[in-house]
């Protein structure tokens, strides 16, 4: 496997500091990967990391995000009073925080659009949707729901410039080998004023000090960046992005799961297995047991996940 030594992709000179490192927990695969935080910046880094011709090995086919997003049968379109009703239940239960602001219906691209859930969601409101996405299998699940699919990396697709009203990508930015070169391909491809929503790790909450090397969304060496809300708002201003809010998203599935990992080394191995697989087989049961405090927590910036709004600066 291929290694590879960045600089700070903000261009900054100055030193780094060591923040952590640790090993591939989710596969099992080998190496060692270091994290390092810029000290100009606060922007940090998996360095060294897998060049992107060697990335592919760190993604098998059963990697979580390409499998188990199966669309569930909507209900029937709800009307009147129930609708209403309905959709703000679904905000206030959005764990995710992937809920969209008031936006008039338009076209939208979402990068990374794994096996096309979102890209149904956003179709059955009557948006004009397009996916580009790396794996082949997911984008060929996508593109049997009757979406327009890219396969690839977002390096090598190219769009028209002022092609989309919103652009979205969940959990994908710190996949990215250039988050600033990807990020500013796509406010090219928004058209002015367009929005864009990412949601990623977030590194500022107190679990990523208190887990280090335990932190479930640290996921060395997939995540090449580890961002907080101060470093992803420097990232989004060099790329033509301006950050409008930030929203934590309503779980704890990263502190139960970085809580498994650590069990795990103890020993305690049965208890540290269930606790991991809770982001992934917890289910909506667990989550809405937990929404209370999950709600809590993302009132105090402490869920460790958020999903960043930004509007294309300029014209
Ligand atoms: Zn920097």
């Amino acid at each position: 496997m291929a290694l590879e030594t960045i600089s700070c992709p903000l261009g900054c000179q100055g030193p780094d500091d060591f923040v952590v490192q640790g090993h591939d927990r989710q596969h099992g695969l080998p190496g060692e990967f270091t994290v390092v935080r810029c000290r100009t910046c606060g922007l940090a880094r998996t360095s060294p990391r897998p060049t992107p011709e060697s990335m592919g090995d760190y993604y098998p086919d059963d990697y979580g995000p390409y499998v188990g997003t199966r669309i569930s049968a909507d209900a029937a379109a709800q009307t009147g009073l129930k609708a209403r009703a309905l959709a703000a239940a679904k905000t206030l239960f959005d764990t995710k925080a992937h809920s969209l602001p008031d936006l008039p219906v338009g076209r939208m691209l979402e990068f990374g659009c794994a096996s096309g859930n979102f890209l149904k969601l956003m179709a059955d409101r009557s948006w004009d949707v397009e996916g580009v996405e790396f794996s082949p299998e997911a984008a060929e699940a996508a593109r049997a729901l009757g979406f327009p699919v890219e396969i690839g990396a977002l390096e090598g697709i190219e769009k028209a410039e002022n092609s989309y009203d919103l652009v979205v990508g969940w959990m994908v930015v710190e996949h990215l080998h250039d988050p600033v070169g990807g990020l500013r391909k796509l406010a090219r491809w928004t058209k002015p004023g367009g929005q864009l929503a990412v949601s990623v790790p977030d590194s500022g909450a107190a679990e990523a000090r208190l887990f280090g090397k335990r932190w479930y969304a640290l996921q060395l060496p997939n995540h090449l960046f580890h961002f907080d809300a101060s470093s992803i708002t420097k990232v989004m201003a060099a790329s033509g992005w301006r950050v409008t809010r930030i929203q934590r998203h309503r779980t704890m599935s990263n502190l139960i799961a970085s809580a498994g990992y650590w069990l795990e080394d103890k020993g305690w191995l049965r208890v540290g297995k269930a606790l991991k697989d809770f982001p992934e087989r917890g289910g909506r049961i667990g989550a809405l047991a937990l929404f209370p405090v999950s709600y809590v927590m993302a009132s105090l910036n402490q869920t460790g996940r958020m999903t960043v709004w930004a509007e294309r600066i300029g014209e």
